[in-house]
């Protein structure tokens, strides 16, 4: 198995990762990635970036040799509803956009406020990917979950770095298996993410590949298999 694509990595911009916007791009780049995304936290998260990074991402090359480069955002989910801190012109001006439930941001709820949160946010045409829905402390019903994402077109993220025995998210990979496992039943389109928050990350789906080799998981339900399939996630 390879990934061609990772859409989700954090650098310096977003206040508690380590590496540079060209570290990330030339980690991809030696990984032999197609496409690689920087996926900055959006404001409510402590210590980001604030809106005008988002503005200016006209400086940067959207290409090296054969590998895209991509500049999306992670958006904070902050209520039941599954409101996110992004709002217009952000919106339309970066290339994706990812929404997940995060500590600080949301209050762990039950596992029905949980659910209702992310198909909240699914609905809105902007968000293309959920990210990391995975972490025990934000159960959720993941039969609902991925019947929905498979109704909405949005992708469903497999995060590598929930996979990492030091990761602050709670039963990962036990949360993982019961996701996947209802994106079979619900042919339900997933994408891989590091969620690097160092450079040597970025790329490195070792834990992911584990996991769906194991469930014999549909190679055509991963975005990251064939380039063509990224417009599943990008803004139109
Ligand atoms: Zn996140
Ligand atoms: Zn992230």
């Amino acid at each position: 198995m390879k990934s061609l694509i990772d859409l989700h990595t954090h650098t310096i911009a977003s206040g508690h990762a380590y590496s540079t916007w060209n570290e990330n791009v030339q980690a991809a780049r030696k990984k032999g990635l197609k496409a690689v995304g920087m996926s900055e936290h959006a404001k409510m998260m402590p210590g980001t970036c604030g809106d005008l990074y988002f503005y200016n991402f006209k400086v940067l090359p959207k290409q090296i040799e054969d590998m895209q480069i991509y500049n999306g955002i992670e958006a904070n989910i902050y209520d039941y509803k599954g409101s996110i801190d992004v709002e217009e012109p952000i919106l339309t001006k970066v290339d994706y956009i990812i929404a997940s439930m995060h500590i600080p941001c949301l209050p762990k709820g039950t596992i029905r406020q949980n659910t209702e949160t992310l198909l909240g946010a699914m609905r809105n045409p902007y968000v293309k990917i959920i990210g990391h829905p995975d972490d025990a402390r934000y159960p959720l019903d993941y039969e609902e979950l991925t019947a929905a994402a498979t109704a909405e077109k949005v992708a469903l993220e497999l995060n590598n770095s929930s996979l990492h025995p030091l990761s602050a998210r709670v039963d990962g990979a036990k949360c993982i298996r019961e996701l996947l496992e209802k994106c079979i039943d619900n042919h339900t389109m997933i994408i891989m993410g590091t969620d690097s928050h160092y450079c040597e990350q970025v790329g490195d789906f070792a834990e992911s590949y584990k996991i769906l080799e194991e469930l014999q998981f549909p190679q055509e339900q991963i975005i990251n298999m064939d380039l063509s399939r990224l417009s599943y996630v990008l803004n139109k």
